[in-house]
């Protein structure tokens, strides 16, 4: 089927141009739900598969500029997976090894993918932040020990949240063309949230910026009450802090909502099942939150809002959990018709 609408996107003159300038999607389910338009920006389409190649260059190109990695250089960094994965594409194009630290508590598919990318893999038991094995720690004295090496540091390094300063946002700025109400996402590192919220609110500091967290996360409460304060739980992957990051400090959030994996879940069920897009929980999780941030918007008398929100990841990463009626079961959760035996 040919398109009068086609436009080819623009050619590229290395593989690492191909990082960021995502498509931006308007999602129907979604936009029904909340009496307003929700779009979503494509993350799943960058290289790596999800939102953290952006951040990954940008760590690797501050690392550069500050001569802190040099030529035939390591990486090392702690990592619920996608920043690896992200950091290991980036390497190898630029010519650098890759040591990832990971929860052994992750997909199994991000695990093969760090090793088909040729990572080295470092699993770790789970661990809370307060323990010296958390993840996070074990890559920063890995890094420390290793000769040549640097740590990427994504919570607390702010070329992080850059990134999505510097492209995240005009991207989606321009593709809305300037008629932005409202953003949400959930919170990782935080470098998303606060990146793309920024960068919207230095072209119109109107446009309501909102947390959508997950429960075990504590940002809900630090938001609402001033009070870093985590309750319940969630199987959601990358996302759910406890802390504020420095990627977090200063993150323009107006309002916040909380969003269950049951809702989360449910969105990437009719996402998938009615608009044909594959995603991970984290996006579910922010759609959800789209819907109540648009819902919110025009409760306050804009009918016409539009609200964006990051489709994270690909579900594909996912096939051995989110779409696997065994793992569901086991946690409780409901399972998708289709899967069901
Ligand atoms: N979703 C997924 C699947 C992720 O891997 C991450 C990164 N940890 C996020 C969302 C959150 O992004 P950020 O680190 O920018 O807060």
């Amino acid at each position: 089927m040919t398109s009068s609408k086609t436009v080819a996107p623009q050619a590229q003159p290395s593989t690492l141009d191909l990082i960021g300038n995502t498509p931006l999607v308007l999602l129907k389910g979604p936009s029904e739900a909340a009496g307003c338009e929700i779009w979503g920006k494509c993350e799943f389409a960058n290289p790596g598969a999800s939102v953290k190649d952006r951040a990954a260059l940008w760590i690797v190109r501050d690392a550069e500029a500050r001569g802190t990695l040099q030529p035939g250089g390591t990486i090392v960094e702690g990592t619920a997976g996608n920043t690896g994965i992200g950091l290991a594409l980036v390497a190898n194009a630029l010519g650098y090894k890759t040591v990832i630290v990971m929860p052994e508590t992750q997909s199994r598919e991000k695990m093969d993918t760090l090793r088909a990318l040729g990572a080295e893999l470092v699993l770790v038991p789970a661990a809370p932040f307060s323990n010296p094995g958390h993840f996070v720690h074990t890559s920063r004295r890995l890094a420390e020990d290793t000769e040549g090496a640097i740590w990427a540091n994504q919570f607390d390094n702010i070329a992080n949240r850059k990134a999505h300063i510097e492209s995240t946002a005009p991207e989606i700025w321009a593709q809305m063309e300037g008629r932005v109400d409202g953003f949400t996402c959930a919170a990782g590192t935080g470098g998303t949230l606060a990146g793309v919220g920024m960068g919207l609110k230095a072209f119109d500091e109107n446009v309501t910026i909102a947390l959508s967290d997950p429960y075990g996360a504590a940002l809900y409460n630090y938001y609402a009450h001033g009070e870093l304060k985590a309750e319940g739980s969630s199987v959601a992957e990358g996302i759910g802090q406890g802390r504020i990051t420095a990627n977090l400090e200063g993150a323009p959030v107006d309002t916040q909502f909380r969003v269950s994996d049951e809702e989360g879940l449910e969105w990437v069920r009719r996402l998938l099942s009615e608009e044909g897009l594959c995603l991970g929980l984290s996006s579910g999780i922010n759609v959800a939150g789209a819907v109540a941030l648009g819902r919110k918007l025009v409760a306050e008398g804009k009918s016409d809002a539009r609200v964006a929100t990051i489709l994270c990841d690909t579900g594909f990463r996912y096939l051995s959990s989110l779409y696997n009626a065994e793992w569901l079961e086991a946690k409780g959760l409901p399972v998708f018709p289709w899967l069901a035996k």
